[in-house]
């Protein structure tokens, strides 16, 4: 297979409401969608997500280098033979310039591993792996801060989501842990509860929330501390009896499995477009699991197309059964959620080839 055209376009999203986190409020999304079109004239998309200031240190991409970029890709595609087995698919990986953004590499693969699975007429995920399920648990993001609970204890006791993450550390303290009980106590199941630190905290700080927080049985908190000390985690880990989830201070590859290799028992956030491979999550993950750490895929707040790439990932990479952090959607002022909605706790894959039938020229058509 061959491509033989690529294009791009900007988009931008605003959210409903800003998003609060210890790095600052997020109002809108922006990125590209790429198109990838082989020589029967078969399209496939893939999304890179600009970076968001504060997460994703090794992300620096602008637009004028993401120009760059798909100008260099669109230039030497056409020359490049594609086998269409991903077990064989090490010509998409070379081809990317060193100097593409994470996210950018990320998109132009899912573009092109789009076209492939479609090519064979079967969902990306079954594409990556035949023995892919067709739906992803998901938790709930509870929005910082709550203004209508009524709301949110409706949209959690319809969806039943198995876990809900809360962001903490951006406000006072005692009103992170006036949230965290008031999720504890109001619904009629338990659903795990994830904290999400965003560094907010200095060591002592950190273990005083969390020694309070303890008593509401909390599954694990993402980046309790200010900077990245493995052994200052460990201890933390120790002190509090809570687990400890590592996102934004590791986005290299070459830490992770570094990480890996000391079997610590981590939580590993895992964001596909920040890892700048469309395969590597799953290789972590099957990693993960050997080396008694778990890894959960979480979205870099995407649209439709980036987040459906991922649900296919995730479903692919189903070896460790973690609850994704994939419901982001409906973050979005506009856009179609119904796409991907959540029941019984689970986002169903969509249907049809590759990331999804409508989820590809409708799009981009509208963009
Ligand atoms: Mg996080």
């Amino acid at each position: 297979m061959k491509i033989v055209s690529l294009q791009a376009k900007r988009y931008r999203r605003a959210f409903r409401k800003p998003l609060i986190t210890s790095h600052g409020p997020i109002s809108e999304r922006t990125g590209w969608i790429i198109r990838a079109e082989n020589e029967d004239g078969m399209a496939g998309f893939g999304e890179a997500a600009d970076s968001l200031p504060g997460f994703g240190k090794n992300d620096t991409n602008s637009v004028e280098s993401d120009q760059a970029v798909l100008k260099q890709l669109e230039v030497a595609l056409p020359d490049v033979e594609f086998d269409t087995l991903w077990m064989r698919f090490k010509e998409l990986i070379k081809i990317c310039p060193d100097h593409a953004s994470p996210a950018m590499r990320f998109g132009f693969e899912t573009a092109v591993c789009d076209v492939a699975a479609r090519k064979h007429e079967i969902p990306l995920s079954e594409w990556i792996s035949p023995f892919s399920p067709s739906a992803v648990p998901v938790n709930y993001l509870l929005p910082s801060p709550v203004d209508d609970w009524g709301l949110v204890k409706a949209e959690i006791s319809t969806c039943r989501y198995p876990a809900v993450k809360i962001k903490v550390g951006a406000g006072e303290i005692a009103d992170d842990v006036a949230t965290v009980k008031k999720l504890r106590t109001m619904l009629d199941y338990s659903p795990a509860i994830r904290l999400d630190a965003n560094q907010a905290w200095d060591y002592d700080t950190a273990l005083a929330v969390l020694d309070v927080m303890s008593e509401y049985d909390i599954e694990y908190v993402e980046e309790p501390l200010k900077v990245f000390d493995y052994d200052l985690l460990m201890r933390l880990k120790e002190e509090t009896g809570i687990e400890m989830a590592i996102d934004e201070s590791l986005t290299l590859i070459d830490d992770i499995y570094e990480l890996l290799s000391r079997k610590g028992s981590l939580v590993l956030i895992l964001k596909p477009s920040l890892l700048g491979h469309i395969l590597t999550p799953r290789h972590i993950t099957l990693n993960a699991g050997v080396n008694d750490c778990r890894a959960v895929i979480t979205s870099n707040l995407e649209t439709e197309i980036g987040i459906a790439a991922q649900l296919h990932l995730a479903a692919s990479s189903w070896d460790q059964k973690e609850t994704c952090g994939l419901d982001t959607l409906r973050l979005f002022r506009r856009g179609n959620p119904a796409l991907m909605q959540v029941t019984d706790g689970v986002i169903k894959l969509p249907s049809g080839s590759g990331i999804g039938d409508g989820i590809g020229e409708e799009i981009w058509d509208n963009l």
